[in-house]
């Protein structure tokens, strides 16, 4: 039998999840298909339960991460710890939700030699923050949030932290404190496609970074990458992470897992896919 996917969001405009996913379809001998599919949020709580009808899971993106929970039987590990889904599975037994987004986060850091330990200082305060934020408190790091542009959200994401990790430290930087970094993680979109230039963090900052993560995956090489490298940071760019939170997404449908040397091989390939849609 057939396997029905799909990614539902708003708006989705270019996605590299059918690239990736019908990827990973074949090369585990799955047979299945995967579909982009926009909901427009006025429509979302009248069409969610019809979709999860009709197809065995679905990847779950912004605006929804959070909307999607309560049309769910039940939540699994760190979707059940965050209240945040971008994995949800069709069973016998109801829709449940995942976050997979966390598997692809740990083994980007580990795909690039990057240590998830030390002072971590985090640029935005949203979805992907949240998951970055609270992973690296789990795992015992000390947690800064960068000059965030909207305090209250970084108010609500330090004691979201500590909900999730009681004894860690996450603090708030309103200004450049000049301390040394381990660990610099970008989750906001500036540096994206088409605004290539801009750059989230100054040369100041980039200056005292022994690593930084960049979640942006287009363009390959961001700006913050670019001078981070430039002065001696360990660098990792966002498709690692696409890419394993997609593997993570086909073990929990299919039970199929992925080889390290198939991944960096579909890795390099989605980067090649990225300039043929962004041609
Ligand atoms: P989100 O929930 O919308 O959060 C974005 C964050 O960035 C917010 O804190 C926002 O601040 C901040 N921000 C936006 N524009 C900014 C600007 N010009 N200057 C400073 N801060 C700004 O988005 P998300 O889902 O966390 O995604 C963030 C980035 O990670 C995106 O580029 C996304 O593509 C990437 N991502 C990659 C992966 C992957 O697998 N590689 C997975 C998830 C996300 P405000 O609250 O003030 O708006």
């Amino acid at each position: 039998m057939s396997s029905s996917l799909c990614l539902i969001g708003h708006p989705l405009g270019h996605s590299l999840s059918p690239f990736l996913h019908r990827r990973l379809m074949a090369r585990s001998g799955v047979n299945g298909d995967y579909t982009l599919r926009e909901i427009d949020p006025a429509a979302f709580s009248e069409d969610v339960p019809c979709l999860l009808n009709t197809v065995n899971g679905c990847n779950v993106t912004i605006p929804y991460k959070q909307a999607i929970v309560p049309f769910l039987d039940r939540l699994e590990g760190k979707a059940a710890l965050y209240q945040t889904v971008n994995t949800v599975a069709v069973t016998a037994d109801g829709t449940v939700g995942y976050n997979t987004d966390v598997d692809g986060f740990l083994q980007a850091l580990r795909h690039a030699d990057i240590p998830l330990q030390g002072r971590v200082r985090l640029l935005g305060t949203g979805g992907a923050a949240t998951v970055f934020a609270c992973e690296a408190a789990l795992a015992g790091c000390e947690v800064t949030i960068h000059k965030p542009r909207n305090l209250q959200a970084a108010q609500t994401l330090c004691a979201r932290v500590r909900t999730v990790a009681p004894h860690a430290v996450c603090r708030i930087a309103t200004e450049d404190d000049g301390d040394a970094v381990d660990l610099l993680l970008n989750a906001t979109p500036v540096g994206m496609h088409p605004h290539t230039d801009a750059c989230p963090a100054d040369e100041r900052l980039l200056a005292r970074c022994a690593a930084v993560f960049d979640a942006i995956y287009n363009p390959r090489t961001t700006r913050l990458l670019e001078c981070a490298a430039a002065s001696g940071a360990k660098t990792a760019g966002g498709m690692a992470m696409l890419a394993w939170q997609a593997a993570a997404a086909q073990t929990i449908w299919h039970g199929v897992t992925f080889k390290e040397s198939d991944m960096d091989a579909l890795i390099e390939d989605a980067y090649r896919e990225l300039e043929v849609q962004f041609a």
